[in-house]
């Protein structure tokens, strides 16, 4: 072939490259312009439902019948609705950009937030704006990003009727308490005068004379355990002292009720362990938790029946346990027998028992959680109950160091 003719084929050859590779330059291009387009468009989708799920939220914030407020993490406040405005005085609008403790007033709800932010969640209640302002129960939750949401309820009016119907218990209590205590008395007397006369008082006579011995016995207990609850409940006395010796006083708190048990035709074994350590406690309210839940324990015991006083200890905590072999609890009631004025069957009470107030087990978890501990039942149907409590250790609580 002619030199010039093979210039031209090789120069045709190479444009013809030059053109394919061109097209092929021009799709990859139109490839990444098309995915520059789709990845725009995603991100306009992204934000579009960023913003719509920020207007529901906020939409959903105005409707709630409670206040929110957004802090970051440096504790200033991002972002709040109508409501929480409004609860803590402020003009719309005038608390974004504020710092937690300018628009609360108090160190508590910073306390909250940090803890949020650490641990997820924490609670709280604050009286805002002095003595006069509402009381705000707070919850707060730490976000995806780091902020908290702060969720702010006016419990004022709940705070309220609570303190009436303690003052009306206690009050109630005190004015029935004194002639109670006259007429359980009296009963008392009338029962000893009776059975010292002997048979010149017919039996029957004598009968309901001791009965309403019994009765208004009861009475006097309830009006007692009104009173103590009514007390305990408005974050009442303890007297915390060093050196309880729980194995001790389980074990004269038992004492206490030997008589009731023997009369009930139940015996009470006392297992508790000597040389425990100590807790740090109010003695005179623990001995009631222990007279509390053996007092239980020989309501619902058979005639015959069994009931052990135990204590033990492990690293963190001394545990005292009454077991007995009564009728037990069925699954359902297990939470709930800590609540006031809940009993499982009033029926089953009344027939076995004469009464009760459903108020011995709120007296006795309140009392235990005064003292930073817990309370907790094992029961089984027609088996028997274990009621439990345990109390945090005193430091340097060790038997040979505190008396
Ligand atoms: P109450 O004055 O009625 O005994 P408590 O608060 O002490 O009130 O107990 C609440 C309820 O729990 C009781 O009414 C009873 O139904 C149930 N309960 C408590 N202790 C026992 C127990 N040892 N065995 C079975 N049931 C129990």
């Amino acid at each position: 072939m002619e030199p010039g003719v093979l210039i031209i084929v090789a120069l045709a050859v190479a444009s013809a490259a030059a053109t394919i590779a061109a097209v092929r330059r021009g799709r990859s291009l139109d490839r990444a312009l098309a995915t520059i387009q789709r990845l725009l468009t995603a991100d306009a989708e992204r934000e579009r439902v960023v913003a719509d799920r920020s207007a529901d939220d906020a939409a959903l914030h105005e409707t709630v019948d409670a206040g929110f407020v957004r802090v970051d993490g440096s504790l200033h406040i991002r972002d709040a609705n109508g409501l929480a405005h409004a609860m803590l005085a402020h003009q719309p609008g005038g608390l974004v950009g504020r710092s937690i403790m300018e628009a609360f007033l108090d160190p508590t709800v910073e306390r909250l937030a940090r803890h949020a932010i650490d641990s997820g969640s924490a609670s709280g209640e604050i009286r805002s704006a002095g003595a006069d302002g509402p009381v705000l129960a707070i919850r707060a939750r730490r976000l995806s990003d780091g902020d908290v949401w702060l969720v702010l309820d006016d419990v004022s009016e709940l705070r309220r009727l609570q303190r009436i119907r303690a003052e009306f218990i206690d009050n109630l209590s005190h004015e029935l308490r004194t002639p109670l205590t006259t007429v359980s008395l009296l009963a008392e007397t009338l029962e000893r005068e009776a059975e010292a006369v002997g048979d010149a008082i017919p039996a029957k006579m004598r009968d309901r004379i001791a009965k309403i011995e019994v009765e208004t016995g009861h009475l006097v207990q309830m009006v007692n355990e009104l009173l103590d609850l009514s007390r305990i409940e408005g974050g009442g006395t303890v007297q915390l002292s060093d050196g309880v010796d729980m194995s001790n006083l389980a074990a004269e708190s038992a004492e206490r009720l030997r008589l009731f048990a023997e009369r009930q035709g139940v015996t009470l074994r006392i297992d508790t362990r000597p040389g425990l350590p100590r807790v740090r406690g109010d003695a005179a309210r623990l001995g009631q938790v222990v007279v509390n839940l053996v007092h239980n324990a020989v309501k619902f015991s058979p005639d015959g029946g069994e009931i052990t006083i135990s204590t033990d200890a492990d690293d963190a905590d001394v545990v005292t346990s009454v077991e007995d072999h009564g009728i037990g609890i069925p699954r359902a009631a297990r939470d709930r027998v800590f609540e006031r004025f809940y009993k499982v069957d009033r029926a089953r009470l009344r027939a076995e028992a004469g009464g009760g107030t459903g108020l011995g087990l709120a007296i006795a978890r309140h009392v235990v959680e005064q003292h930073d501990g817990r309370i907790w039942v094992e029961s089984e149907e027609g088996v028997g109950s274990t009621f439990s409590f345990a109390l945090p250790i005193q430091d340097g609580g060790d038997p040979g160091r505190s008396g």
